[in-house]
């Protein structure tokens, strides 16, 4: 349970940011949430590619390499001596007189985090399947930049927790299905996988790269198109992908089943693809 602050490789509890630090006041920042399986990080290149992209959405130019962020990521990693875990990078603007205009020059701070995290705790969900509980999305119009602004995804996080379900899904003025509240959303129909495509609605998951990659390969048809909620209700098995889920079957979205109720084939399939790449990259 370790942390990188500006340089420094400190406990948790002792690293710090300035309070005018443009990421706690503005929410001025991006970040990017990477597994870690037996010490090894998973789809790694992927997760520096986006958080590039998404710097340079907001115009910040992050002085460290790729070369010297795998640097420290790893140094954090065998410093805090973890198996399974997750990697937290956060890039803010970095400090300033708090003005929403931004002077150019600002220095970005970089934060890394690591701390141990139970993968294992999803093979019984993975068994059984989660329920998800849908709300409208009232996020913001570019939700494909991961950027540290979340308070409608705490928010519909907690009414879904609030509701008995693992997940919120949200969905468009249309009733379209766009994504979870951390997570992207899938439904299976007639053999097919079905996702949003990406837009502006959605964050372009790397589990969800991942996931169509693996399903091409093994031959299963893959859509990336908009669904309603009523084609997700209707549809033989649903389920949702994110970094701290790789993989977990959706059996029941507002309280109603999903096809049997119970997690399906294709799903059981897709998720044996997930754990044998999860052990090709890193030996899990
Ligand atoms: N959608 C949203 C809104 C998310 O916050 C996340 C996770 N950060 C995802 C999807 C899944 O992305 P990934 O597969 O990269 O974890």
């Amino acid at each position: 349970q370790l942390a990188y602050v500006d340089g420094q490789y400190l406990p948790m509890a002792e690293a710090m940011v300035p309070v005018e630090d443009r990421g706690l006041q503005f929410a001025d920042s991006i970040y990017e949430v990477a597994a870690i399986f037996d010490g090894r990080l998973l789809d790694w290149p992927e997760h520096l590619v986006r958080m590039r992209r998404n710097c340079a959405a907001l115009f910040i130019s992050l002085p460290q390499s790729d070369a010297v962020l795998s640097h420290i990521a790893r140094r954090l990693i065998a410093m805090a001596r973890v198996r399974d875990a997750i990697i937290y990078i956060q890039v803010t603007r970095g400090t300033a007189r708090r003005d929403h205009v931004f002077a150019p020059g600002l220095r970005p701070r970089l934060i890394m985090t690591v701390r141990r995290f139970d993968f294992r705790q999803r093979i019984p969900q993975q068994a059984k399947g989660v329920g998800v509980t849908t709300v409208p999305d009232q996020r913001w119009g570019r939700v494909d930049i991961k950027s540290t602004g979340l308070l409608a995804n705490v928010l519909a996080k907690q009414d879904a927790r609030a509701a008995g379900s693992f997940e919120a899904w949200f969905t468009g003025p249309d009733g379209t299905v766009r994504e979870g509240g951390s997570t992207n959303a899938y439904i299976v129909r007639g053999g097919t996988l079905i996702t949003h495509p990406l837009s502006a609605h959605i964050l372009p998951g790397i589990a969800r790269q991942s996931l169509l990659s693996l399903a091409r390969g093994a031959q299963i048809p893959v859509e990336e198109r908009a669904f309603h909620l009523d084609e997700a209700l209707g549809a033989d098995e649903a389920l949702l992908t994110s970094t701290t889920a790789p993989i977990l079957p959706v059996v029941r979205i507002d309280g109603l089943a999903v096809g049997s109720g119970r997690p399906g084939p294709i799903t059981a399939r897709l998720v044996e693809l997930v754990h044998a790449e999860i052990a090709r990259q890193t030996g899990w």
